[in-house]
């Protein structure tokens, strides 16, 4: 039997609002009257196709962006958008990159494979990705610059966008509609939807329309032909596609991104709080480039991390263990994570240090 009070504080594939696992149950065995579950319907079916165009509009509107935008429902994760996204909008094949750890070397290196010459225009790499760089405007002239808004490992986000003359393209998959950012001259918004919009098998893409033009990619690469097919040149991820659209409108429902913000800063400002002034454990990460939805922090003992993530665990506070690049523990606190859970985890953090800090 599943235990039904544990807080997931996985990475991602990520938790779900209770309420959207209960829509699915519900909906599972026969979606809309139809006699037959989501997971059975045709992606050329009247009923998808309302779930497709419904999900499209309730994801510009939550990021705010006019339909000076398309947005694109993908496969291949925010893994594939670091190589697809320059092959289309590069023209010049020369972009500039914001160097802030593990996710913006991988979108460097899918580009470098794509042929593209890409230049770092900022880094923290000097101080551990422990802070997110400043961004000046780089003099050279550059497709866009590529920037991660949270950076999922290192623990570290921009909460506000560098103005800079040159657009952004910006991988939003760790924070995606969890804190609002003025998307000016924005190029584009992708990222995964298994850490805050859903399920894994999907990739959202919000891309300017301006910018899709004619070329000779192939087609499952190629933003002209999918957005003239409306993302369904092949079978979509007919499952991923609804899930997502559940959350977005749980996420409406709730007041929207700025609602979200608010709750996602209590939450980790519980966490931050109690680990500023904790004698056990540590945040590496300077305060002005916290990130809201990815807390890592460890008492800088292995052993002693390692006892923490198995008592966590029996006490129903699952999957803390830090990034196998880091160590330490992670704690990540995205859209659908109750403020009930940050408290438990407090809570036992508390518990812990009481228990443990002599022993450090
Ligand atoms: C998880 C993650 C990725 C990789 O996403 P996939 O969908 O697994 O390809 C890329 N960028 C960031 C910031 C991430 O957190």
């Amino acid at each position: 039997m599943k235990n039904m009070s544990v807080y997931n504080f996985a990475a991602g594939p990520a938790m779900l609002p209770a309420s959207v696992i209960n829509q699915i149950k519900s909906d599972l065995p026969s979606f809309n009257d139809s006699g037959m579950s989501v997971m059975e319907i045709s992606h050329r079916s009247d009923l998808f196709e309302k779930i497709i165009n419904e999900a499209k509009t309730n994801l510009l509107e939550l990021l705010n962006l006019s339909d000076d935008y398309e947005v694109l429902f993908l496969q291949g994760g925010a893994t594939t958008q670091f190589a697809a996204i320059p092959m289309n909008i590069a023209k010049t094949k020369h972009i500039g990159l914001v160097d802030t750890g593990h996710w913006s070397i991988r979108a460097q290196e899918e580009a470098k494979r794509a042929g593209i010459k890409v230049d770092t225009i900022a880094s923290s790499k000097t101080d551990q990705y422990h802070n997110i760089p400043n961004v000046k405007q780089p003099q050279q002239d550059l497709d866009y610059i590529h920037l991660t808004t949270n950076n999922t490992i290192e623990g570290t986000a921009y909460n506000k966008l560098p103005n800079l003359t040159t657009p952004l393209v910006l991988d939003v998959s760790s924070n995606f509609l969890a804190q609002s950012y003025q998307f000016k001259n924005v190029d584009v918004i992708y990222g995964g939807a298994q850490k805050n919009i859903g399920i894994a098998g999907l990739t959202i893409v919000a891309v300017r329309k301006d910018l899709i033009t004619e070329n000779d990619l192939p087609g499952m690469w190629n933003f002209q032909i999918l957005s003239k097919k409306n993302s369904m040149l092949n079978t979509p991820p007919v499952f991923a596609i609804y899930t997502a659209n559940l959350v977005l409108k749980w996420l409406k429902n709730l007041g929207g991104v700025a609602e979200i913000e608010k709750r996602n800063r209590q939450k980790s400002g519980l966490l931050y709080d109690f680990l500023d002034n904790s004698k056990l454990f540590n945040n590496p990460v300077k305060k002005d480039s916290r990130s809201l939805t990815n807390i890592v922090f460890s008492t800088g003992n292995d052993e002693l991390d390692n006892k923490f993530i198995e008592q966590a665990k029996e006490n129903n506070l699952v999957n803390l263990k830090g990034h196998r690049l880091v160590g330490g523990m992670r704690a990540s606190l995205y859209n659908a994570m109750p403020y009930e859970g940050a408290e438990a985890l407090v809570d036992f953090l508390e518990k812990f240090e009481r228990d443990n800090w002599r022993t450090k």
